[in-house]
């Protein structure tokens, strides 16, 4: 913010144009210590639903935000760091400013949702730990997304939410979430010609582009409690579904990405060159389910929802096969030779 004092020497509130508009600079300008504790709890609000909002692209919120109290938002203090709400004077002890504790993935997602959800409805201050199992909400012509769900798996998600365009058929507000039970699993069959295992032939290739994610609801849901009510369409469910890999329009395997903790590959060749190993490509779902006790690459190579899939099947595997698991981040062009000393692992290229 420029000019902070007209000529008068009064202090004056004047965003330059060339800035985004940022709490912090305005609470510098009026000075912190002249603030009353709820009153900085409204302006961190402020600070989070901006920081929030600007990767909902596209999102909306309804006028009667403006009756909300936000310094009674719930979602502010949930699973956070003890920290702001003391007797602070200090303006860079009270808004760090390197960094917001959200940005450094502090903030979590149940809260993300639950600040979400009272800016979509205008009304509804929720406990954020109603939030914890949920993986995507769905509100009028909008999805809220666990970016885990819809970005590359060897992204580092952070907590982050991402909006696209999509409805449940529901009114109100939708909270999806993923069964509890272990992800249901195609039992192997008895056609060996279903797992060729060839060898690899050091070609990056998509040969998974059949596949799809398809998204499923189950019978059951349940209301969530809520104390405000006033609105049309205030209602709120939690909703089981169920996220599944198809190939060619047949059922492979439902997933849960969420929380896998497979790693990436990202390391330049330190192998000498002259050693030639086999590896084994994995280019069909049956390969996957029954890997081979070598190295083998699932070639899937820029098809982030095969990718998905391979990475939650190696995941539901058991921690074992998940150790035994690397994925390649795109645009690496990682030295297949150099794995080939390991003595079984499955790398989604
Ligand atoms: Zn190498």
């Amino acid at each position: 913010m420029d000019g902070m004092r007209d000529k008068s020497g009064d202090p004056t509130f004047r965003p330059a144009a060339s800035k985004p508009f940022d709490i912090g600079d305005f609470v510098k300008l009026i000075g912190a210590s002249c603030l009353t504790a709820q009153y900085r709890r409204s302006l961190r609000a402020i600070r989070c639903v901006n920081s929030i909002y600007q990767n909902l692209e596209g999102a909306t919120i309804p006028l009667n935000v403006l009756d909300i109290s936000l310094k009674e938002a719930k979602w502010l203090d949930y699973r956070r760091p003890v920290d702001d709400d003391g007797d602070f004077t200090d303006f860079e002890h009270f808004f760090p400013k390197r960094k917001e504790p959200m940005d450094r993935g502090f903030f979590p997602r149940a809260s993300r949702f639950a600040c979400i959800a009272m800016f979509e409805s205008g009304i509804h201050n929720l406990d954020p730990s109603v939030f914890d199992p949920v993986v995507a909400m769905a509100s009028a012509n909008s999805l809220f997304v666990a970016a885990e769900l819809v970005a590359d798996p060897s992204e580092l998600c952070q907590h982050a939410i991402k909006r696209v365009i999509g409805n449940v058929g529901r009114a109100g507000i939708s909270l999806l979430v993923l069964p509890q039970l272990a992800p249901r699993v195609k039992e192997l069959g008895y056609d060996w010609r279903a797992v060729p295992h060839e060898d690899y032939n050091f070609e990056r290739e998509d040969n998974f582009q059949h596949t799809n994610l398809v998204l499923s609801f189950t019978e059951w849901s349940r209301p969530v409690q809520v104390a405000q009510r006033g609105s049309i369409g205030e209602d709120v469910f939690l909703i089981e579904c169920v996220l599944s890999v198809h190939d060619r329009g047949k059922w492979v395997a439902d997933i849960d990405p969420m929380n896998h903790n497979i790693m990436k590959w990202d390391v330049s060749c330190t192998c000498p060159k002259q050693v030639e190993p086999t590896l084994t490509a994995i280019d069909s779902w049956e390969e996957l389910l029954d890997a081979p006790d070598n190295v083998a690459v699932f070639r899937a190579n820029g098809n982030i929802y095969a990718r998905l899939g391979a990475v939650a099947i190696r995941k539901s595997q058991g921690t074992d096969q998940q150790k035994r698991t690397l994925i390649v981040p795109p645009g690496v062009k990682p030295c297949f030779r150099c794995v080939g000393h390991l003595d079984k692992a499955v790398i989604i290229d």
